[in-house]
């Protein structure tokens, strides 16, 4: 009897599922309830791919012996209630391209950092010349990326939503940065199911394989006290020098291998404490991959990480501007802070999640001179920091935050855009608030240049 595949949901993953179900010759169906970007539709049309949209038509999807559900979609949808009790195979796209991968898999997850270590790893693999391709929540689906492709490794950044509708799932190496309460809402709030759900990353792997995890996390440490580990542990630490990742106050120091080595944090393109637990978990993964240290060290001055992450934009007359759009709560703005040392002038503000703005008080009282909120209603940021931030100022205009920040700055200071709020007050999105700030950065500085290299002449 041929598989019947069908896939509820048809983003990345769900697309990506089809077209590895279509190219390993199963008869595949892909539904989604809403509408479906135009671009997936294409590629779903060029492969003769059955699909709708706007609805689910329950025979044409309870018919399968395997439903693929995309992340996105909660057990609790109705369509996902009834396949159980029919007892329908219910898997995530992730699960099934591991069923046709035959390359090894580095993992990685946590609440956040997934996105800097993946990319960071993959470079690392990629610069050392190793034939690897990243995928998961960065970039494309994993399914797709063994539908068309192979390769000798998969880098892929999971989310637990993923790692939820995984079964043998299993990577060679595993890392797990943090677990943070995040999501609650489809666990029922209950942080347990959310840890659990995080730990799965593990549960298919074997001895001998590596899971790296970072060891001052409380959650994590307590858990991995708690469970039996089966693969090689490989701790990450910020402050344990048991641990065979860990930062000495100096340097980055490893213990991997019967090799010791240490790499300093300036000759990385990172910045911050957040970032050396992400580089500590990297270099560890890659090590054990099989990477010399020579080539890890090499790799480790060309990374660029993604946009809207503490990322440099420009110096204009001395002064650094930074774009951490990315930073959507105050969990992130503690590590941006933490990664300067001298005078800041700090852009936030936006759409409060519930901010306890206790938490970074003293950091701002040290390093932020002045505050240029840039949201709707400023009210809340006001209160917290007036008495703390001698000088608070609003403004609704990109344009006028970033005029306004370069004219109370001094050569040596830096101005950074780390919001601690959602964006969706004044912009799509946290991309196009950073594209914005970026703009009105780079057009300040052609301006300020401009009229710095222009000769004039008196006339008398
Ligand atoms: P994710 O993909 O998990 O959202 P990113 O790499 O995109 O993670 O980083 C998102 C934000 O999380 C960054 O702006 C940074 O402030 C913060 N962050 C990055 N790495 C870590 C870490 N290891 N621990 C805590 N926060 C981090």
């Amino acid at each position: 009897m041929i598989e019947r595949i069908a896939i509820v949901g048809a983003g990345e993953s769900g697309t990506g599922a089809a077209l590895l179900a279509k190219t390993k010759g199963l008869e595949v169906f892909v539904s989604d309830q809403g509408t479906i970007k135009e671009k997936y539709k294409n590629e779903l049309q060029a492969h003769s791919i059955a699909f709708e949209e706007g609805q689910h038509t329950e025979e044409k999807i309870l018919n399968a012996t395997t439903i693929i559900k995309s992340p996105g979609i909660p057990d609790k949808a109705d369509i996902i209630k009834k396949a159980k009790s029919k007892n329908i195979e219910i898997i995530d796209e992730l699960e099934f391209a591991f069923r046709y991968l035959s390359g090894k898999i580095i993992a990685i997850t946590g609440t956040n950092g997934k996105t800097t270590t993946t990319l960071l790893t993959f470079h690392l693999l990629k610069s050392a010349g190793l034939n690897v391709a990243l995928a998961g929540n960065v970039g494309e689906s994993l399914a797709r990326k063994v539908a068309f492709e192979n390769h000798d490794w998969y880098v892929v950044e999971v989310s637990s939503f993923q790692l939820d509708g995984i079964k043998t799932f299993r990577p060679h190496i595993g890392i797990l940065l943090n677990i943070t309460p995040d999501h609650l809402d489809r666990y029922e709030y209950q942080m347990q199911n959310y840890i659990n759900s995080k730990f799965r990353l593990i549960q298919s792997m074997q001895n001998h394989d590596q899971f790296i995890y970072y060891f001052d996390d409380p959650i994590i440490k307590a858990e991995v006290e708690r469970r039996k580990i089966v693969p090689d542990s490989l701790k990450v630490s910020l402050t344990n020098s048991d641990a065979q990742a860990h930062f000495d106050g100096r340097v980055m120091f490893f213990d991997l291998g019967h090799n010791l080595f240490s790499i300093a944090q300036q000759d990385t393109t990172l910045k911050g404490p957040h970032n050396l637990i992400n580089t500590m978990a990297s270099v560890a993964a890659v090590y054990s991959a099989g990477i010399s240290m020579d080539s890890i060290k090499a790799g480790l001055k060309t990374f660029k990480n993604a946009p809207h992450r503490l990322e440099s934009v420009a110096t204009i007359n001395g002064v650094e501007f930074v774009n951490d759009s990315k930073a959507t709560n105050v969990d992130s703005v503690i590590y941006a802070l933490g990664s300067y040392n001298g005078s800041l002038v700090w852009i936030a503000g936006g759409i409060d999640k519930g901010n306890d703005y206790k938490l970074i008080e003293d950091q701002v009282r040290k390093k932020v001179k002045v505050l240029v909120c840039l949201g709707k209603d400023n009210s809340k940021l006001f209160q917290a920091f007036e008495g703390v931030v001698r000088v608070i100022c609003e403004t609704q205009s990109m344009q006028e935050a970033v005029s306004l920040s370069l004219k109370v700055a001094r050569p040596g200071d830096v101005v950074l855009l780390s919001p601690a709020c959602a964006s969706f007050d004044s912009f799509k999105n946290y991309e196009d608030r950073g594209d914005q700030f970026r703009e009105a950065v780079l057009e300040l500085k052609k301006e300020v240049e401009g009229i710095q290299n222009t000769e004039y002449r008196i006339i008398e």
